[in-house]
């Protein structure tokens, strides 16, 4: 069966260790548009050269942007078996817009996980990691558009296959959490 998951979550969640372990276990891609606009910034592209600025910002780059890369992506061969979306939607107005553009591949999104984590702990655990958008004052405002702007996704998703997971605990718990919700 095929397997359609978006996950939710703050910045410093784990969703990307996460999906990534998912995509491996289950054979499906990890598209991570946060890691899709990274090498699109380290190659200088014209998207990277006009996303550059708001992620180093810790601002969301507009969704202009990333509509069009999203639909694009999802039209790729290896979506056939299914998908992990990470880092999209980000807001509302994405969030509705995957759901028109599914409804036209006549897709579902089987799943919406939602990995929550206390904002001390984030904070925390991204000053650790070693990113060019991790240093503190970045970090604060990625926190205020998570929840300005992504939190009310959760709450578009609330009525419908949301499964929301405690992700303040080791990796491997996380992951058999998951692997629960999935299943
Ligand atoms: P991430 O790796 O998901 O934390 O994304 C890193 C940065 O990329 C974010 O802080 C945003 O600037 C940008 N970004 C990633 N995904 C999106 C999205 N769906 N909408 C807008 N900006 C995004």
């Amino acid at each position: 069966m095929a397997k359609r998951l978006i996950f939710l979550g703050p910045p410093g969640a784990g969703k990307g260790t996460q999906a990534q372990i998912l995509s491996e276990d289950h054979q499906i891609p990890h598209i991570s548009t946060g890691d899709i606009l990274r090498t699109a910034v380290a190659r200088e592209t014209p998207l990277g050269k006009q996303a550059k600025d708001y992620m180093d910002q810790g601002e969301l780059v507009p969704d202009a942007l990333i509509l069009n890369l999203i639909q694009d992506r999802l039209s790729y061969e290896d979506t056939a078996n299914g998908w992990i979306l990470d880092g999209f939607p980000r807001n509302v107005n994405q969030a509705a817009f995957l759901e028109e553009l599914l409804a036209k591949l006549g897709q579902n999104a089987d799943c919406v996980l939602n990995l929550s984590v206390p904002d001390d702990v984030l904070v925390e655990r991204l000053l650790s990691r070693k990113r060019k958008d991790d240093n503190e004052s970045t970090i604060r405002r990625r926190l205020e558009v998570y929840h300005q702007n992504t939190v009310p996704v959760i709450e578009f998703y609330q009525q419908r296959n949301l499964k929301t997971i405690d992700g303040n605990q080791n990796m491997e718990a996380v992951t058999e959490l998951l692997g629960q919700a999935i299943s």
